[in-house]
């Protein structure tokens, strides 16, 4: 075959049935096939043991199945693993397990660098090469789930889209990710345990109300000063905290569901009590809760974890205001997979 073979996955099931419909078989035929490429993840035509010689070898002269592979696998002495995953087209992402005492949580990429700029952000580095496909979403989860079964006999129990990239840029493809993650035909996994963080696109949060999503919302909110915001976050320029608001607040409206609050405290940056004001009227606007994330040091220096005392008194304010406060210590710093350090360094 002189054409370039497509890849499997990137068929729904509907499509697969009327593929076998065209080649004279049963459509039945596409079910177990789909059974095969994501509940079971098979990686190649002729694990499919129910599939008849022929009809593989047909499948075979067809399409591809393309595959992540974990190409370099770091283990933290937190537990923390960090996955090197080497897409089909050769690019690299990283995915992360974050294990507790009682949870495993998967953070996966949703996009091969990022198009955003967050000052203080490794991956921003990067350039944004592409978006990430459902189904390299998908395996991404898969071979954590694996991984946490293997070294903590157990499945995984959260997703947080929290690695390379700005979800909601690459909105369709997480969102089929997100369908087959929570398919029975899939992983199966409760939408109340996926997590999608964003830095906040305002269109993209209102359209997702409007569809009705079921996992939750993150926002990297950091300030709710638009001038502070934008020196470290740049693209709030074009997407001010006037916009985000109001589309938290469709966001509210439609769901009724909380959000958090990602938020790092820095040195000189967002530390004074204007800041600590700001951010607590910010919360009010809709039912939230925060999440104070330990600042995780990249290469240059400019931004530093603000003192204990600024902390406390972030975190009293906020209590005092009767706003939820989880403060989020640091996982897997020693190898480069904690929050915003994630840049392909190996
Ligand atoms: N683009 C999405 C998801 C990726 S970033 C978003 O912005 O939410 C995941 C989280 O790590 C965000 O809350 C981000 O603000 C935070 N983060 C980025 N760099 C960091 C760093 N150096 N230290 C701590 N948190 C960081």
């Amino acid at each position: 075959m002189t054409a370039k073979k497509k890849d499997i996955r990137a068929l729904t099931k509907e499509q697969l049935r009327a593929f076998f419909v065209k080649q004279g078989d049963k459509a039945f035929r596409g079910n177990q096939v789909y059974e095969w490429l994501w509940q079971k993840s098979a990686h190649h035509f002729e694990d499919m043991t129910n599939i008849s010689k022929e009809t593989r070898q047909m499948l075979e002269d067809h399409f591809v199945i393309n595959h992540i592979k974990v190409d370099n696998m770091q283990r933290s002495n937190d537990g923390t693993v960090k996955n090197a995953v080497r897409l089909h087209d050769g690019l690299i992402v990283e995915s992360v397990l974050i294990p507790t005492a009682t949870r495993t949580t998967a953070c996966v990429s949703s996009q091969v660098g990022c198009s955003l700029d967050c000052k203080f952000c490794a991956t921003a580095r990067l350039k944004r090469m592409r978006n990430l496909n459902p189904d390299e979403i998908y395996d991404q989860v898969v071979a954590i789930d694996n991984q946490s079964r293997l070294y903590h006999n157990r499945p995984l129990s959260n997703i947080v889209f929290m690695g390379m990239g700005e979800p909601l840029m690459n909105y369709n493809n997480v969102i089929k990710a997100i369908d087959k993650i929570t398919s029975p035909e899939g992983l199966g996994m409760s939408p109340k345990r996926i997590t999608v963080s964003t830095s906040g696109v305002p269109k993209m949060i209102k359209k997702m109300a409007d569809d009705d999503v079921k996992f939750n919302l993150a926002v990297s909110l950091h300030s709710a000063i638009d001038d502070v915001r934008t020196s470290i976050m740049p693209f709030n320029e074009t997407f001010p905290l006037k916009d985000l608001k109001e589309s938290l607040e469709y966001w509210y409206e439609k769901t009724k569901r909380k959000i958090s609050y990602e938020y790092v405290v820095w040195k000189g940056i967002n530390d004074s009590q204007k800041d600590i004001d700001a951010f607590v009227k910010f919360c009010k606007y809709v039912p939230c809760k925060v999440n104070i994330i330990e600042y995780n040091p990249i290469d240059d220096g400019h931004f530093q974890q603000a003192t204990n005392e600024a902390l406390e008194n972030y975190i009293n304010t906020l209590e005092k205001n009767r706003i939820v406060v989880n403060v989020r210590r640091s996982r897997g710093k020693d190898i480069d997979a904690a929050c915003g350090q994630l840049a392909n360094k190996s």
